[in-house]
């Protein structure tokens, strides 16, 4: 299960680097009101900064971010300690960085007003809530004249910020803190490890390495189930094709080796880094839209996954939780990719597609894992594949037999426009059916647009998974429908529209009305059935002494009449053909003579 407001849920992000540079990770937590947050935490501390350092931990294998403050106000801890040191998640470390979205970033010298949490693993205390539990006070450490928090997901246009004015009315808040979780038992100062490790990784002496502290894979391999890589509509604009046949390559490799069953899903908009979809798919969005990398940095993509502990599994002696998304980001200036070979780009799939399967950063090369690109890429169209360690980390994480079958390439157009469309009506119920277009990309879905008069929309778009639509209880009346295609790159162009009669239909206008008189009193008038509409029943000749006048009305069986007695006069004659008791258009008016 996958739920958005709770806190088990985490992303853990490291980018491919050009050279050396640091991996990157990324969490995020809801927006919380400034009381809830108070009220949640286990205690608060008013006092100034006074040293910041990152080191490993490794009982975690992860970069803790070491912040020590000199307390000038306590709350919800015991003996109102002097000094506290805050252990925070992400730091950098040498080259390697660990660097979690939201967090709470400290500066030697600042003020700070913190609520805190007990981290239940070591009783160290964090930060609540990342950067939402960080006030920094613009007056001196103690007398604060004013605080203010600021609050930047990973959307950085959203700013919340509020101030506080006046110190008793942050003391008023600060004093929340502990009121429903006890701090008691804290490590108020933790213990801040010798000397920074070496290497690029936190888990010595491991070939392959995870995600993250907490393990996480696709559960889908259990049963062999495919997880969809799709890909944002058009592919990345410097590579032939939107690079698609590179990003096949990639998936292919990865599910070649073990149980997982990665397949090229739909081609869709971008989804960047967003937790709103719970869909079980690996998305693929080009051009950092969300604006999450730098431009300046050397990072060339981004790689990660959203994941859940609602569903654990362990395998091969390793609790896992589960993957829900999987998310990979490229970045835009084209000046990143110039020169790139199909090598290369495929190889920065493949590593980053790594990451979104459960697979941290190698420590040597040549694993694919490794944290920055190989300059060998330059000299090969594919990529290098999978190294050592990562066919033992795929026999570790996803134990099976590989090779699934080869995927069909997503679509990369709108599809072109259906053919054959047709109805047919029994009754009230009405069934349209049509053809899926031989052109363009593949539909995956279809709309049925209908309307009262051609071309017209006014009884609204029906969505259709199939191409085949069945409408029950359909009122009489006639009707004009047309279809579109649709997929994620868009719509076709619509069909053009099939007329839909349900109920009894009505003729069409008679033709070639003729009405004489040969002598006095005696009339012979004549007409032709209609040449469109349903087939006539019956008709009505229609005559009265003026244009449109419609005072004698006489039912009619065949296409004429003749007789005499007919009082002398001018009558104006039309004829209108029935079909059963639904009439259609009158014929064209005659004048008639009568002596
Ligand atoms: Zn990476």
């Amino acid at each position: 299960m996958w739920e958005r407001a709770r806190l088990n849920l985490f992303t853990a992000l490291t980018a491919l680097a050009l050279a050396g540079l640091p991996a990157v990770g990324a969490a995020s937590l809801r927006a919380v009101s400034d009381d809830t947050l108070a009220r949640s935490s286990a205690a608060a501390v008013q006092g100034r900064v006074v040293a910041s350092s990152a080191h490993w931990d490794d009982a975690a294998g992860t970069i803790y971010t070491y912040v020590t403050i000199d307390v000038v106000k306590s709350w919800g801890l015991a003996g109102q300690p002097a000094r506290v040191v805050v252990k925070q998640l992400g730091g950098i470390v040498g080259d390697t960085a660990f660097v979690v979205g939201g967090q709470a970033q400290f500066t030697v010298g600042e003020d700070v007003l913190v609520f805190l949490d007990v981290r239940p693993r070591d009783n160290t205390l964090s930060v609540a809530g990342l950067e939402q539990g960080k006030w920094v006070l613009t007056g001196s450490a103690d007398a604060a004249t004013s605080a203010t928090r600021e609050v930047r997901g990973h959307d950085q246009a959203t700013v919340v910020a509020r101030d506080y004015t006046s110190a008793t009315a942050l003391d008023a808040l600060a004093a929340l803190a502990g009121s429903r979780v006890s701090a008691v038992g804290a490590v108020l100062q933790a213990p801040v490890p010798d000397a920074a490790r070496a290497g690029l990784d936190g888990r010595a002496g491991a070939a392959y390495t995870l995600l993250s502290s907490t393990p996480a894979r696709w559960h889908e391999a259990d049963t062999s189930t495919p997880v969809y890589v799709d890909t944002q509509s058009g592919g990345h604009p410097q590579y032939s094709g939107g690079g698609l046949t590179q990003l096949a390559n990639a998936v292919a490799i990865w599910s070649a080796p073990g149980s997982l069953r990665l397949q090229n899903g739909v081609a869709r908009g971008p989804r960047c880094f967003t937790n709103a979809e719970n869909d079980h798919r690996l998305s693929v969005t080009y051009g950092d839209p969300c604006n999450e990398i730098s431009d300046a940095s050397s990072t060339l993509a981004i790689g990660g996954a959203y994941y859940s502990g609602g569903d654990q599994r362990t395998v091969n002696g390793v609790t896992y939780w589960k993957i829900v998304k999987g998310m990979i980001v490229t970045d835009n200036p084209t000046t990143k990719w110039s020169g790139f070979t199909t090598g290369c780009y495929e190889d920065v799939l493949v590593h980053e597609l790594g990451h979104a399967i459960g697979f941290g950063h190698a420590a040597a090369r040549p694993a694919i894992m490794y944290p920055s690109i190989s300059s060998t890429c330059y000299g090969r169209a594919v990529s290098s594949g999978l190294a050592a360690d990562e066919l033992a980390g795929m026999a570790a994480l996803y134990p099976g037999a590989g090779a699934p079958p080869p995927p069909p390439p997503p679509p990369a157009s709108a599809p072109g426009t259906p053919t054959g469309l047709l109805s047919s009506v029994v009754g009230s119920t009405v069934t349209i059916r049509w053809n899926a277009a031989s052109s363009g990309g593949a539909a995956t879905g279809y709309q049925l647009i209908a309307g009262t008069a051609p071309g017209a929309s006014n009884i609204g778009a029906i969505p259709v998974t199939g191409t085949t639509l069945v409408v029950p209880g359909v009122p009489n009346g006639i009707y004009y429908a047309r279809v579109v295609a649709t997929n994620g790159s868009g719509a076709s162009a619509p069909t053009a529209d099939v007329a839909i009669t349900v109920g009894p239909a009505p003729p069409g206008a008679p033709r070639s009305l003729t009405a004489v008189s040969p002598s006095p009193g005696v009339v012979s008038i004549s007409w032709l059935a209609p040449s469109s509409g349903a087939a006539p029943t019956s008709y009505v000749l229609v005559a009265g002494h003026t244009p449109g006048a419609s005072t004698y009305q006489i039912p009619v069986a065949g296409t004429g009449l003749a007789g005499g007695g007919v009082p002398a006069g001018i009558y104006y004659v039309r004829i209108v053909a029935l079909n059963g008791a639904t009439p259609g258009p009158a014929s064209a008016e005659v004048v008639l003579t009568v002596r």
